[in-house]
């Protein structure tokens, strides 16, 4: 008998008091008349009932393109998608192919998916020698053609720490097997006690000079590892503990430790699992780890440049070497901002292709659906969110290209020997660690208002889009997390407001501290970046101000700064966005100028405006108070004016912009954003035919058995015997 449990209860009572019996029955639907198609002119026999009658739409927008589609792609792939086209088909398999079918698996039956993929990838991947050369190159990324499950960290992060690092012998020791795969290792910093404060790790590798062994272990529940991405399936990991040599702890450092026998049963000590299902739906393969008395070589610590002598004599690394390390941190950054704009880029062809072929509300004198209809991406504020995305996808992807080549071009200079070229990398980093927190916040958000943007379609998984989300979410988290990230860059801007107010030379990414406010005419151009840094300067100062007030009271740095933590993130976060604004202007006129792309210059110059636009009118409450050549609403007005116009200027272009980005179908894996805008046929073949629960027969319902006990089938069949389907034939 049914069951009334506390749940359903639950939903009772919350539900509005709605009367079910006055609701009143819909009209019946008229035979509508229809002058422009002939999709409604019959009742059901001669109406092409499958075809949702938007295959001519998608072209038509893109043949209204005021600027070269393929020239754009280029300009941001090169020849990505060739070499992606060239490869996809050693992954044309039914194992690889069935991918859209894995939400309806279990979490633990997905987990075996995803390792039989793993394993036949790599055995795809060691017979083709150029796909192994194109991703060391880093020309594809594995999950373009599998889903890799978190494996990819012991090929990034691992094997980049290794590089850097490992000293010669171990290198040869570990480097080449890495590279094949032959062992994988995962990350394992993270603690359950602790995560952003990493100087409170708790394991400890000791020292036993008797036996030139560490001992690695997990003192306390606190100290278990947790979270590293891919340790399920790992054999190894690359374990950050305290190392402690007669008793004292000299600081943290990397070892590497194997947690798998050759059998797939634990090393002895170790105790490894998987924590459970996570909001996004890719990830269940995340460990934690406890270590107990666990015994490895002395030479497994990674020594390239902190050393350990055979009689326990410990040699930290080098002070200078802290410039490279910003660089591979930076380099990390911008690698997080990549897929920040991958993600976001995205989730930007999805909602505009779908808004584009999406049709809601007559048109003033119109009753016909479909034909009498606007396309949602005609309405205001359909684009103000969807466009907003678009461009902020773009100005990512060109802060991201444009600060990768500034670093490589300053390690290029320090390993030439030219250390200079390296003083304003710790500016640099700690506007990168800011960049990195508002690049994934603001990424995040676009790419979540996009999902609603495409409404109720957008909540299906089928659509692509609704994975996007949870998927992307991790990294405003990982790699440091949004706050303490945005901190670090409060903590660099309150340096350079004292050093400002010193007179002191400052360098070119926080000059404008220094500057006084200029007037500028908000509708211009230049009136953008002027408006941005007005902002910018004001937080910075009032930030210093109130941090400084703290100060000669007589409180210390770090809870000064958790003071005024607030004004510090917005401050961070102004400071970043004026940065990026100022980047994606150098890029665009680096990579498209003026008198060689016009029509790619002016297109992108939009995008930008926008951005910048955008972002002054959603913080418009950081002008209050700040001297302006006009007053503060009028100055707003004359912003939204502008975007107004900008969204008129962007609309014929939009479907041009993001087939720009130039992601296949393959990728997207969305019934709402392909190519082809064949999105009600999508929707209805490919993802609710497909339903696990429409597979019985005569469309039988899966549970039907156990569920008819509560219904009164006499009743049923009495009314079945009242209803039938008429013959073919017009009425
Ligand atoms: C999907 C995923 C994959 C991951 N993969 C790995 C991996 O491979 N290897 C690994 O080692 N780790 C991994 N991590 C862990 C990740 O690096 C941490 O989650 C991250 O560093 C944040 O730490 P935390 O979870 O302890 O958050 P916490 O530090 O506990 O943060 C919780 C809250 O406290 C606030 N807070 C904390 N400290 C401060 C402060 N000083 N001032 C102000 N506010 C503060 C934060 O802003 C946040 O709002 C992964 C995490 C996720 C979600």
């Amino acid at each position: 008998m049914f069951k009334c449990s506390r749940f359903f209860v639950s939903v009772l009572l919350f539900v509005p008091r709605f009367d079910f019996f006055s609701i009143p029955f819909p009209p019946l639907l008229p035979s509508f008349p229809c002058l422009t198609c002939d999709r409604f002119t019959t009742t059901t026999d001669t109406m092409n009932n499958n075809d949702g009658f938007t295959s001519t739409i998608l072209p038509k927008e893109r043949a209204g393109a005021s600027f070269d589609i393929a020239k754009l792609t280029y300009a941001i792939n090169r020849n990505h998608s060739k070499i992606i086209e060239k490869f996809a088909p050693l992954f044309d398999e039914e194992l690889f192919r069935s991918k859209e079918d894995d939400v309806n698996l279990s979490y633990e039956d997905g987990f075996r998916k995803s390792i039989e993929r793993v394993t036949r990838a790599f055995e795809i991947v060691r017979s083709n020698p150029d796909f192994m050369v194109a991703h060391m190159r880093q020309k594809i990324q594995m999950q373009q053609f599998f889903d890799h499950n978190g494996v990819f960290v012991h090929f990034t992060m691992v094997m980049n720490y290794m590089f850097s690092h490992a000293d010669k012998a171990q290198k040869r020791y570990w480097l080449t097997k890495a590279r094949e795969g032959d062992f994988v290792a995962a990350y394992a910093q993270t603690e359950l006690g602790h995560g952003s404060n990493v100087r409170g790790l708790e394991t400890t590798a000791t020292f036993d000079r008797s036996t030139q062994e560490w001992e690695i272990h997990s003192p306390t529940l606190t100290s278990l590892k947790w979270w590293p991405t891919g340790m399920y399936a790992c054999t190894h990991a690359l374990v950050y503990a305290q190392l402690v040599i007669g008793g004292e702890t000299k600081g943290l450092n990397a070892f590497m430790v194997q947690l798998r026998k050759a059998d797939g049963t634990l090393m002895p000590g170790v105790e490894l699992g998987e924590i459970g299902p996570k909001m996004n739906t890719t990830s269940s393969n995340i460990g934690y780890c406890r270590f107990t008395r666990v015994r490895i070589p002395k030479d497994w610590l990674f020594s390239k440049y902190s050393k350990v002598s055979p009689e326990g004599q410990y040699v930290p690394v080098p002070k200078k070497l802290s410039k490279f390390k910003y660089i591979s941190m930076m380099l990390s950054r911008v690698a997080i901002m990549t897929i920040a704009y991958d993600m976001c880029a995205r989730a930007a062809t999805i909602a505009i292709r779908y808004s584009a072929v999406r049709r809601q509300g007559f048109k003033p004198g119109q009753t016909t659906p479909g034909e009498g209809e606007h396309f949602i991406i005609d309405y205001k504020m359909q684009q103000y969110r969807i466009f907003r995305a678009c461009a902020f996808s773009y100005c990512l992807l060109w802060n991201s290209r444009y600060i990768s080549g500034y670093i490589k071009r300053v390690q290029t200079a320090i390993n030439d020997g030219d250390m200079a070229a390296a003083d304003d990398l710790p500016e640099l980093h700690a506007t990168l660690s800011g960049l990195k927190a508002t690049a994934t916040v603001q990424a995040h958000d676009c790419i979540e208002e996009c999902r609603k943007c495409c409404g109720g379609q957008g909540f299906l998984m089928s659509s692509g889009i609704a994975k996007l989300s949870p998927d992307f979410s991790e990294w405003v988290t990982v790699e440091g997390e949004q706050v303490i990230l945005s901190l670090q860059c409060a903590r660099f801007l309150i340096k350079a407001v004292h050093t400002a107010k010193e007179g002191k030379a400052m360098t070119a990414t926080i000059a404008y501290i220094g500057e006084s406010d200029r007037p500028f005419d908000p509708s211009s151009p230049a009136g953008i970046i002027e408006a941005l840094k007005l902002r910018a300067r004001h937080l910075a100062k009032r930030l210093t101000e109130q941090f400084d007030s703290l100060r000669a009271r007589g409180m210390n740095f770090d809870d000064a700064l958790n003071r005024c933590a607030m004004l510090a993130i917005k401050a961070a976060n102004a400071h970043v966005q004026k940065f990026m604004y100022e980047n994606n202007e150098i890029a665009i006129e680096q990579f498209f100028k003026k008198q060689d792309t016009p029509a790619i210059n002016t297109v992108m110059r939009r995008l930008l405006r926008l951005y910048g636009l955008q972002t002054i009118t959603e913080n418009a409450g950081d002008f209050i108070g700040l001297s302006m050549t006009v007053p503060l609403a009028a100055f707003m007005e004359s912003v939204d004016r502008r975007i107004t116009v900008l969204l008129d200027e962007i609309r014929p272009d939009a479907v041009p912009l993001v087939d720009s980005f130039g992601f296949l179908d393959s990728q997207l894996q969305s019934t709402l954003g392909r190519y082809d805008g064949n999105v009600y046929e999508a929707i209805y073949n490919d993802a609710a035919k497909k339903n696990p629960l429409n597979s019985l027969p005569n469309g039988k319902m899966i549970g039907w058995d156990t569920y008819k006990s509560i219904l009164d089938l006499d009743f049923i069949q009495e009314t079945e015997k009242k209803q039938r389907q008429r013959a073919t034939g017009k009425l």
